[in-house]
C-alpha cells in the first residue's frame, strides 16, 4: 500500500549524499551545519519519542517555539510519526493561547522554557497530558528526551486525506478558525510548486521566514527539502545579513515587507543577487513600487504569488521565460491544478474584468475548518467551491489582480489582523464604549493598524493607557500604531460604521 505520508515524499527527495550540508544556521554565535542524515536521525528520534508516549490516533501537537532548525525538525518528526501539527504564533499572549489550546485540545504543547509555568497551567487544565520545552538554542525538556530513542523509524502510514496540520487563521467575527490541511493538500501544493518555480539541482534556498505560518513552514521548507536542496537559515529576518548571504542563495522567498527592509540596504546591488535565480513575494500585497525599485537595484523581477493558510498557494506569476512574463501589480496565473473564479454577490461567474469574490477549488484546498462544520459549510459554495474572501479580478492577459479583501483583514508587516479582534478586546476595557480598527497605508508594513475609541459618557481615556493595556492581552503585531480618541465613529444609513471614511481620513497617517 502506497504511503501518503508527506515525510516520505520529502525523504525520498533527500539527495544520495546524506552527509551534505542540508541546513546551515546564519545568525547565532557560529554557523551550525545539519546534514541530511541529521534530518533523518533526529526526525526519527522526536518520532520515536511521540510514538512512545502512547497518543490517540490524530493526536495534535501544539507548538509555540522560537524559530530554530530544531523546531522544524519537530514539525517534520510530527508528520513523520502521523500526529497533527499545530503551529502557533511566537507572539500570541495568554488569552489566545487559552483559546487555541482550549479549542484544538492537543495531547503534547511544547513552548519555550520562559513560558512554561504558565502555559502548562493553560495546557493542563485543558487536559493536554504532555507539555515540553524547546528553546531556540537546543535547550529544553523535548530534546533531552527524545535523545533517549531510537534514531531509526518507521514512517506512519498514512493516506492523503489523512491530517496532516492545522492552521489558525483569525475569524473576523472574533475567534480564529484552524483550518484542516491533510498530507495530500501540502504534498500536491509542494509538487506543483517544485514544477512551476523551476527548482533545479543546486538552488540555495535564504530561509528567513517565521515557521508558524504556511509561507514558511510549507512554502518554504517544502520547497527546499523536496528539492534536496540546502536552506541557509536565519532565525530571525536581518535584511544586511541577508544580502551578505545572497551570493551563495539562489532562491529567496519573503513578504513585502521584508523587500522593503532590503531596499533599505546600500549592500543591496545587482553584484550581491548575481547568482540568485529566483525572488517570491506573497502574504500581502506587494507595491508596485516596490516591484520597480527592486528590479532596478537587483537586476531581477519579484514573482508575486497568492496564496492562504486553507489552500496554501493558489496563483503565481510564471518563472520560466516560456511561460511569459512577471506582471508586478498582480499575482500572476491560477496554478496547475487549481480552479478559481470571480463571483458577483449572487455567487454568478463574472467576465474578466469584472470585480468580484474570489472561489476556488483543488486538490490543495483544505477540507474545513477544526470542529466548526457551520463555518465551514459557509464557507464553500453548494457546488464546492472555497469563498476566499478576496475581492478581485482576472485582468486581459489572464492573471489575477487582488483588490481589497472582503474579510476585512489587515495585513502588517505579512502578519494578518482581523479589526473585530481588536475592537472586541477594547470595547471590554474600562470606559471605553464602542471602537473601531482599520487598516491604512504604511511604508514599511504595508498596511498599519489605527484605531477610533469612542469613551462611554463621563469617562476620560488616555491613548497610552489602552494601548498598554492591549499590548498585554493581544500580540504585539495586532496592537494599533496609532490610537484615537473620538466623540463618535461615522455610520451609514444602516448603523454601520463607515470603515472607508476613517480609512480615507488616516490614510496618510504614516506616509505624511
Ligand atoms: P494567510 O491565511 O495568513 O496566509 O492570509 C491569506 C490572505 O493574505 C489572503 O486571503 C489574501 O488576502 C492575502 N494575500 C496573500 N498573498 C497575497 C498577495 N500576493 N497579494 C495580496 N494579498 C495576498
Amino acid at each position: 500500500m502506497t504511503n501518503h505520508n508527506l515525510f516520505v515524499a520529502l525523504r525520498d527527495a533527500f539527495p544520495a549524499d546524506l552527509d551534505a550540508t542540508a541546513i546551515e544556521t546564519c545568525d547565532g554565535p557560529v554557523p551550525l551545519r545539519y546534514s541530511w542524515r541529521d534530518i533523518e536521525r533526529a526526525t526519527a528520534m522526536l518520532a520515536n519519542f511521540l510514538q512512545w508516549l502512547e497518543l490517540p490516533p490524530g493526536a495534535r501537537i501544539a507548538v509555540q517555539a522560537e524559530k530554530s532548525v530544531e523546531a522544524l525538525l519537530l514539525y517534520l518528526a510530527v508528520l513523520r510519526a502521523g500526529y497533527v501539527y499545530l503551529p502557533l504564533n511566537t507572539a500570541y499572549q495568554s488569552s489566545e493561547i487559552e483559546y487555541f489550546i482550549g479549542n484544538a485540545e492537543p495531547s503534547v504543547v511544547v513552548c519555550p522554557g520562559t513560558s512554561f509555568s504558565w502555559v502548562s497551567k493553560i495546557a493542563f487544565k485543558s487536559g493536554t497530558q504532555h507539555v515540553f520545552t524547546l528553546d531556540d538554542d537546543r535547550r529544553g525538556s523535548l530534546l533531552e528526551r527524545a535523545a533517549h530513542h531510537s534514531d531509526r523509524h518507521i514512517p506512519a502510514q498514512k493516506s492523503a486525506d489523512d491530517l496532516a496540520a492545522i492552521v489558525y487563521t483569525s475569524g473576523t467575527t472574533g475567534r480564529s478558525k484552524g483550518a484542516m490541511l491533510s498530507h495530500g493538500n501540502l504534498l500536491s501544493n509542494a509538487q506543483v510548486l517544485k514544477d512551476y518555480w523551476d527548482w533545479k539541482p543546486g538552488d540555495v534556498l535564504i530561509h528567513a521566514l517565521p515557521i508558524f505560518h504556511v509561507h514558511g513552514l510549507f512554502v518554504a521548507s517544502h520547497g527546499a527539502l523536496l528539492n534536496g536542496s540546502k536552506m541557509l537559515w536565519f532565525g530571525k529576518f536581518a535584511a544586511r545579513a541577508v544580502i551578505e548571504r545572497l551570493p551563495e542563495a539562489t532562491v529567496f522567498m519573503g513578504v513585502p515587507t521584508l523587500y522593503v527592509r532590503l531596499l533599505a540596504e546600500a549592500s543591496l546591488t545587482k553584484d550581491a543577487c548575481r547568482r540568485m535565480r529566483l525572488f517570491i513575494s506573497g502574504s500581502a500585497p506587494l507595491l508596485i513600487e516596490t516591484f520597480e525599485r527592486f528590479r532596478e537595484r537587483s537586476g531581477h523581477t519579484i514573482l508575486e504569488r497568492y496564496g492562504m493558510s486553507e489552500t496554501i498557494m493558489l496563483t503565481s506569476n510564471p518563472c520560466r521565460a516560456e511561460d511569459g512574463e512577471r506582471r508586478g501589480g498582480t499575482v500572476g496565473f491560477p496554478l496547475p491544478g487549481v480552479g478559481l473564479r470571480v463571483c458577483d454577490d449572487q455567487g454568478h461567474a463574472v467576465p474578466p474584468g469584472v470585480v468580484g469574490h474570489i472561489q476556488v477549488r483543488g486538490p490543495n484546498v483544505f477540507s474545513g475548518y477544526w470542529r466548526m462544520p457551520e463555518k465551514t459549510q459557509e464557507e464553500f459554495t453548494n457546488d464546492g467551491w472555497f469563498k476566499t474572501g478576496d475581492v478581485g479580478k482576472i485582468d486581459e492577459h489572464g492573471c489575477v489582480v487582488i483588490v481589497g479583501r472582503s474579510k476585512d483583514l489587515i495585513i502588517t508587516g505579512g502578519y494578518n489582523v482581523y479589526p473585530a479582534e481588536i475592537e472586541g478586546v477594547l470595547n471590554e476595557l474600562a470606559g471605553v464604549a464602542e471602537s473601531a480598527v482599520v487598516g491604512v497605508p504604511h511604508p514599511d508594513f504595508g498596511e498599519g493598524v489605527v484605531a477610533m475609541v469612542v469613551p462611554r459618557p463621563g469617562a476620560a481615556l488616555d491613548g497610552d493607557l489602552l494601548i498598554a493595556a492591549l499590548k498585554a492581552k493581544i500580540a504585539n503585531f495586532k496592537v494599533p500604531k496609532r490610537l484615537f480618541v473620538v466623540d463618535e465613529l461615522p455610520r451609514n444609513a444602516m448603523g454601520k460604521v463607515q470603515k472607508n471614511l476613517l480609512r480615507e481620513r488616516h490614510d496618510a497617517l504614516f506616509s505624511g
